[in-house]
């Protein structure tokens, strides 16, 4: 320890210097985590005008042999976003998340359709955008407000501890043998390194994919379940996630189609996935805004992904499907957490 403490005192001052930076940075980043908070819906987007394309879509099927290609001629020039808005349901867009039977998720709890990619959080009690965990170490939820203080906070917190495990190690040839308790304060250290380096791995791979934690759980969760059920896992294996997607040629009907494995709706590239967090989503104050803003997070790639599916006839007609429900928002999926 003497030779720690006064025999190589620029060592010394270098640790604390580096070691306070280090520390002051993980407690900035968990305050800022903290008290800013995961962010809220900024407003209630009311349900999508659906009941026409159901009823195109229930014509559909009892009219045998029709070709959706012979109604060109009813096609309106008019894109679905520009139907007028009413006070009680809103055109929906090109193309939108859905359950399998074609319908957007619903929060009964906030009365709110889950845009902007939300889960209902039971313990802010609302619906907040880009929900990615709760995360106990910090003791906040972490959404899109307080992501990027999170990601920082990891790193801080990551850089510190291993920091700390190689001063030890580089000194404890100074001292020529380590005292116990600061073996056990190496191992303590050490396994916690492994863990936040472990988190911080998993979210920057979140962001390379364009996924959040709990869509990655999510998945992993259906796929493990799948596996369970299946011999073998393929690209086929069905998901149970869909996509509600305006028909190419013909105006009055939707399509539904089937999400594959392979499937990253909202992968932008590491670069934009990464901005997308960053976003100021309180400018969006109005439910046009939050449309425009969640159409473009899926990208472009994913896009021609399904266009490429629907021209080669991997679709359902939306409200063909036997299984449809009532397009009533009291009866729309709940996906709460
Ligand atoms: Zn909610």
């Amino acid at each position: 320890m003497c030779h720690f403490l006064y025999g190589d005192k620029a060592a010394m001052l270098a640790f604390l210097v580096i070691s306070n930076v280090l520390w002051f940075s993980v407690l900035v980043s968990w305050v800022f985590t903290f008290i800013r908070g995961p962010g809220i819906m900024p407003c209630r987007i009311p349900p999508y005008e659906l009941s026409n394309f159901i009823h195109e879509g229930e014509k559909f099927k009892n009219v045998k042999n029709t070709d959706v290609s012979d109604e060109k001629s009813d096609i309106s020039s008019e894109s679905s976003l520009t139907v007028p808005l009413n006070r009680n349901v809103i055109p929906p867009p090109d193309i939108f998340e859905c359950d399998y039977n074609g319908l957007p998720f619903w929060c009964s709890e906030c009365s709110t359709l889950k845009l902007l990619r939300c889960h209902h959080s039971s313990v802010k009690d609302r619906c907040i955008p880009m929900f990615d965990h709760f995360c106990t170490f910090v003791g906040s939820t972490i959404g899109k407000d307080n992501f990027g203080f999170f990601l920082y906070f990891l790193f801080s917190m990551q850089t510190l501890m291993y920091f700390t495990c190689i001063s030890i190690i580089v000194y404890s040839g100074v001292w020529g043998h380590l005292h116990a308790a600061l073996i056990v304060f190496l191992i303590t250290t050490g396994f916690m390194a492994i863990l936040v380096g472990n988190l911080a791995f998993n979210t920057v791979g979140d962001i390379y994919l364009g996924q959040t934690t709990i869509e990655r759980l999510q998945r992993t969760r259906t796929k493990k379940k799948i596996a369970k059920s299946q011999s073998n896992e393929n690209d086929q294996t069905d998901l149970g996630e869909y996509v509600n997607v305006q028909h190419p040629t013909n105006r009055k009907l939707r399509v539904l189609v089937k999400l594959l494995p392979s499937d990253k709706p909202y992968n932008n590239g590491f670069r934009k996935n990464l901005r997308l967090w960053y976003t100021d989503f309180t400018r969006l104050g109005s439910p046009q805004q939050i449309l425009m803003f969640q159409n473009s997070m899926f990208s472009e790639k994913f896009k021609e992904s399904i266009s490429e599916r629907i021209n080669s006839g991997n679709y359902v007609i939306f409200g063909s499907q036997s299984k449809l429900q009532s397009s009533s928002p009291s009866h729309l999926k709940i996906k709460d957490m």
